[in-house]
């Protein structure tokens, strides 16, 4: 295996401090207001043919994207025969063309199909639930009829802002509900009409269980992320919470990877279910993946180099355990680079801020646990580094997924220790991957553009 000390420590690029494109630096700083105009809202109740046109889309995503995401059959969103305005609040997202898993599952979920559905990282998943679910979601009717289950808190943030988002000229009721918050004022919010519960299993079936929430209605159900909530830490109350639905519910199961555990709950609730599976291959085109090997003690020296060497818009670090999260960002610091570090064990407020500040670009690196391996979705981030190297195949393919976003192109700088050397090459072949050595020079064009 090639040396990491072959790499110059002669720092001829520098990380970029401005300029325009989806790419630069400038992405950290720059979010995109999307306003939706009452014309357009008076055009679509009314019927009238202009409403598209009248539509305030976000600026255009000129980035290059693989066939992860355009490899499509070509059908549009209005094909579908959904909502007026939901197709308002799709083309206001920026969203023109359906992803290839959106093309699959929204025909099928609107067709009331339970879905079992498998799709590569960042390839658009999300809105392959939420579109389905904002059009059978009746506003008329007062009671909760759809729940979204997703296993991390900051996922669930990110999920219910993204329901709200699609469905602003719908007048859904929308409650995000996790762990780590009073469960009071979700007990007081609950209180008032709601449509859709999108939230982590064990805050959701607290309150079923405390009849602040009746899901005895709920026609639909969403499982984001569906093999982490489905093993043995989150099945019982998984299990728990479709029982609680009506019997007749629909299930929709998301996820890039399902170990065996999927199979027996798959065999219970929805034998006759429609199975979407659009991992061919595993790994998403757009990353390249390398490998630096490299002493322990000399990773933080290793790491300091990546900084000097690569062009990182942001950048995910992982690390196996809280404490190394915690002494690497103190490290990181200590090296001059600005750093937030989240992990499990932090309060959810101070979870919530640094990861609000981080997606707002308040810092250009974020050092962290398998916390927010799964679903995180910032896209001006282009370079993941696994500072400890993951244990298993599906743990290192949602680390690197969150980079390469939308079929954007990415990094994953893997730093491989002489313990971790067979736990690389068990990676590379359980994915059918390669990960290469790191080269003395990276073209920016891998991951830049
Ligand atoms: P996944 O759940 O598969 O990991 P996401 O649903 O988070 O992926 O989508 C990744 C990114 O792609 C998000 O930023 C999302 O807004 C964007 N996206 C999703 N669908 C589309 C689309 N049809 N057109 C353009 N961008 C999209």
């Amino acid at each position: 295996m090639a040396s990491f000390a072959s790499i110059s420590k002669n720092n001829s690029s520098t990380v970029p401090t401005g300029g325009g494109g989806g790419g630069g630096a400038a992405a950290i700083t720059t979010t995109t207001t999307i306003t939706a105009t009452t014309t357009a809202a008076a055009a679509a109740s009314e019927g009238g043919d202009n409403w598209k046109a009248d539509l305030k889309a976000p600026t255009k995503d000129t980035r290059i994207q693989t066939r992860d995401v355009t490899a499509t059959k070509g059908t549009e969103f209005e094909d579908y025969g959904l909502k007026r305005e939901l197709l308002m609040g799709i083309f206001e997202k920026g969203f023109e063309k359906p992803s290839p898993i959106q093309e699959e599952a929204i025909p099928k979920l609107l067709l009331g199909n339970n879905v079992l559905a498998r799709a590569k990282n960042g390839t658009g998943k999300t809105a392959a639930f939420i579109i389905p679910v904002l059009d059978k979601v009746d506003v008329a009717k007062q009671y909760i009829q759809a729940v979204i289950l997703i296993p991390t808190r900051e996922l669930a943030l990110q999920t219910s802002a993204i329901v709200k988002e699609l469905g602003k000229h719908i007048k859904i009721e929308v409650v995000a509900t996790t762990g780590g918050t009073n469960l009071r004022d979700d007990i007081l919010r609950l209180m008032s009409p709601v449509h859709v519960i999108v939230g982590t299993p064990g805050r959701i079936d607290d309150l079923a269980g405390k009849n602040a929430a009746d899901l005895s209605k709920v026609q639909i159900l969403i499982m984001d992320e569906a093999d982490k909530l489905l093993s043995p830490e989150f099945l019982p109350v998984v299990e728990s919470l479709v029982n609680r639905c009506a019997p007749t519910r629909q299930l929709g199961l998301f996820s890039a990877t399902y170990p065996n555990a999927v199979k027996a709950f798959k065999e219970q609730f929805m034998p006759d279910c429609t199975i979407i599976n659009l991992m061919e291959e595993l790994t998403l085109l757009g990353i390249t993946q390398y490998y630096a090997f490299v002493e322990e003690k000399k990773k933080v020296a290793c790491l300091h180099t990546l900084f000097s060497r690569l062009e990182i818009n942001q950048s995910i670090i992982f690390c196996q355990t809280v404490s190394r999260v915690e002494l690497l960002a103190k490290k990181i610091t200590d090296l001059g680079y600005s750093c937030f570090y989240i992990h499990a064990k932090m309060t959810q407020q101070d979870r919530n801020r640094v990861f609000h500040e981080f997606r707002n670009g308040a810092t250009r690196h974020l050092v962290t646990s398998d916390l927010v391996a799964r679903g995180i979705d910032i896209q001006s981030v282009n370079v993941v580094i696994n500072f400890d190297f993951p244990k298993t195949p599906e743990t290192y393919l949602h680390r690197i997924g969150r980079s390469g976003r939308f079929g954007h192109l990415g990094l994953a700088v893997n730093l491989i220790t002489y313990e971790d050397r067979h736990n690389l090459y068990t990676i590379e072949t359980a994915l059918g991957t390669e990960i290469q050595p790191i080269p003395a020079t990276i073209d920016r064009a891998k991951y830049c553009t």
